[in-house]
């Protein structure tokens, strides 16, 4: 006898548990999580967790903004604890040469930043290094500070937004592997798994990478690639702050970090000869051994007292992108109750409980009512126009960082 659930999500990640969670909260209880391995088994246990608020357009903006009010606000939103800290983000863009527009742009950003509830402001060099002495600003013109961002604990995040999906009545099943979506004419109407099939007339699929072979078994092709990214966890010197350093997404010098335990840092560098295209069922998890003196170098850019960190320990993980590095969400076109919530191209925890919230509310209403998720449809790859920015405001990069802003 087939398992009956009104609705089945695939994947344990963040994004899976917080739609779960989500729809418990709009009274539709009768919903099953299906990971195959182990809550957060994916990019959700490896990612760095930065809750950057810095998006150049509207829509992720505001998903980035009521996440990081969630993740604040844990306790009361979701109950128990996600680790968040308050560690303030730093975001830097190239200013000079052709990327000078850059700071025009940032401009603006703060702007709209404002108009949609975020706290931003731009920094001088001489500001930056008034908030974090030990850092060097030769090479930028000004920086975008946030003082209400933050990291959280993505493991923890994950089990305790599952945990509150659980105590609204939905069925966390981890160690079942979803096999096949069942579809019948136009209809999707529930899953095959390791465990037996579950009949559903709403299938969400929040797989991340490995989304992409169940969804072209019904024919809906998505544009995505496995990249494989790599995080080297660093033992500060003795020069650096025993308290740490804000989080930094800082493009100039081409880092990323974070503070991870008691004088240790979290460090990634963007794209480049680090990022390689890979299966993601079969790719080198440990970091490469030139990756910990390349996170070194990049971040002596910026904090010179860094190139003498040692480098403990790494991994590596995978960005599901797309080609225009925004996600994929909401209907999947030409099969009637089929969702996506893939693509998140390495930028996906942030904006994890927003998502789950809006996905929920297109389920329950027809429509999400809290962001329009109309720009995130999967029908954009069909013709040239994701190849337009998000927003004229949208920066100039000359390097490669991996995602779009
Ligand atoms: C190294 C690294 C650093 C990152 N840093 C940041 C950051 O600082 N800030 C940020 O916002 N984002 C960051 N990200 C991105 C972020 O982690 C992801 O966008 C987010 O975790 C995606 O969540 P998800 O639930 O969509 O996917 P995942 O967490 O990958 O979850 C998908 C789940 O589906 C399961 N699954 C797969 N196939 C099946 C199947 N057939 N049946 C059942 N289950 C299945 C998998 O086991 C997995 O647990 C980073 C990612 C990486 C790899």
């Amino acid at each position: 006898m087939s398992e009956h659930a009104e609705v089945v999500v695939v994947g344990g990640g963040i994004m899976g548990v917080s739609v779960a969670h989500a729809l418990t909260q709009l009274g539709v209880r009768d919903v099953v999580v299906l990971e195959r391995r182990t809550l957060a088994a994916g990019a959700s246990g490896k990612t760095g967790a930065l809750l950057r608020q810095h998006y150049t357009n509207v829509p992720e903006a505001t998903l980035a903004r009521i996440s990081l009010e969630i993740f604040q606000h844990w306790a009361e939103y979701i109950g128990g604890d996600c680790g968040f800290q308050q560690t303030g983000m730093i975001v830097t863009v190239s200013t000079s040469g052709a990327d000078a527009v850059n700071i025009e742009k940032m401009h603006r950003v703060a702007a709209m930043h404002q108009r949609v509830g975020i706290r931003t402001h731009i920094v001088s060099p001489e500001e930056l290094r008034g908030l974090q002495p030990f850092v060097i600003t030769d090479d930028i013109a000004a920086a975008a500070w946030e003082p209400d961002s933050g990291v959280v604990d993505a493991v923890a995040a994950t089990r305790s937004m599952a945990e509150a999906a659980a105590r609204g009545g939905a069925r966390i099943r981890d160690g079942v592997e979803v096999t096949a979506i069942r579809v019948v004419g136009d209809r999707v109407f529930g899953v095959d798994t390791s465990d037996g099939p579950v009949d559903a007339p709403s299938v969400v699929v929040a797989a991340g990478s490995w989304s992409v072979p169940l969804l072209a078994a019904v024919g809906v092709v998505v544009p995505i690639e496995a990249l494989r990214v790599q995080v080297a966890v660093l033992n500060r010197p003795f020069s650096m702050p025993a308290t740490g350093t804000m989080s930094y997404v800082d493009t100039a010098a081409g880092f990323f970090c974070r503070n991870w335990g008691p004088n240790r840092t979290l460090a990634g560098v963007g794209g480049g000869e680090f990022h390689d295209v890979v299966e993601p069922d079969d790719y080198d998890e440990r970091i490469d051994p030139a990756f910990g003196p390349a996170v070194k170098r990049a971040m002596s850019i910026r904090m010179p007292a860094m190139a003498d960190a040692t480098v403990l320990y790494g991994h590596a993980g995978i960005y599901d992108m797309t080609p225009d590095t925004h996600p994929v969400l909401g209907a999947a076109p030409g099969v009637a109750g089929l969702l996506l919530a893939l693509g998140f191209s390495g930028a996906g925890f942030k904006k994890g409980p927003a998502i789950g919230r809006c996905l929920a509310e297109g389920i329950v209403h027809g429509r999400s009512q809290s962001v329009d998720l109309t720009p995130f449809r999967l029908e954009r790859f069909e013709d040239d126009s994701w190849r337009r920015p998000w927003s004229e405001d949208e920066y100039s990069f000359s390097t490669d960082f991996g995602h779009r802003f």
